[in-house]
């Protein structure tokens, strides 16, 4: 992989903000798949493309990274990216939805990574948990959301998001086939292990 060109895709996303994953946060996640050395990873929200192209580094051999992005400017972009950095045969974007895309998906991952709308990770956890192989990892950004979730704050604009993402964590925490950590970093990460 071309890390000049991901140097470039970096500095670009952060001068025209672009939403991508942050450096603690990917560190994180990194040291997770370094481990699991995924052959399929599952991503909910591509935007352009720069996690998708970090996580390649860590798949095994013939591996691969299916990504979802419903904005065809970002696809477009992401696209463009994923070529300049030499790994094209590594990762399939699809445009669309991910509340129409996921339940069309039948094969599973052994690394799901959420990243996309806030207020749709209750629905993306259901299909996730659906679409997980065994032992495998369900890894959520954001879910702290700027300290809203944790806090008593609900008057925000933000609170359909911050209520969806109690959510989230609620029925992660509580599910017994999952042992999930929250983690501070960035703006908070989830990592929920597949018990078997
Ligand atoms: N994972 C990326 C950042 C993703 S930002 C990285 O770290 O590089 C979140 C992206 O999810 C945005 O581009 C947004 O357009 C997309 N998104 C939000 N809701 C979505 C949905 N329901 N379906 C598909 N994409 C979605
Ligand atoms: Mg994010």
């Amino acid at each position: 992989m071309n890390k000049i060109e991901l140097e470039k895709i970096k500095e670009h996303a952060l001068k025209e903000h672009i939403p991508i994953i942050m450096d603690d946060t990917l560190e994180v996640v990194n040291k997770i798949l370094k481990e699991i050395r995924p052959k399929r990873i599952l991503e909910i929200g591509t935007a352009v493309g720069y996690s998708s192209i970090c996580f390649t580094e860590f798949l095994c051999e013939n591996g691969v990274i299916d990504t979802i992005e419903r904005e065809e400017e970002r696809v477009l972009e992401a696209k463009a990216n994923i070529k300049n950095t030499g790994v094209e045969e590594k990762v399939n974007i699809y445009l669309g939805d991910a509340v129409e895309i996921l339940p069309t998906l039948n094969n599973k991952y052994d690394v799901i990574f959420i990243d996309a709308a806030k207020g749709k990770y209750p629905f993306f956890l259901e299909q996730a948990i659906r679409l997980i192989n065994c032992k495998g990892v369900i890894i959520a950004d954001n879910v702290l959301y700027k300290g809203y979730v944790m806090s008593d704050y609900n008057k925000h604009k933000q609170r359909t998001a911050v209520r969806n993402l109690r959510e989230f964590l609620k029925e992660i925490q509580e599910n017994p086939d999952f042992e999930t950590e929250i983690l501070e970093v960035g703006d908070g990460l989830s990592i929920s292990k597949k018990r078997y």
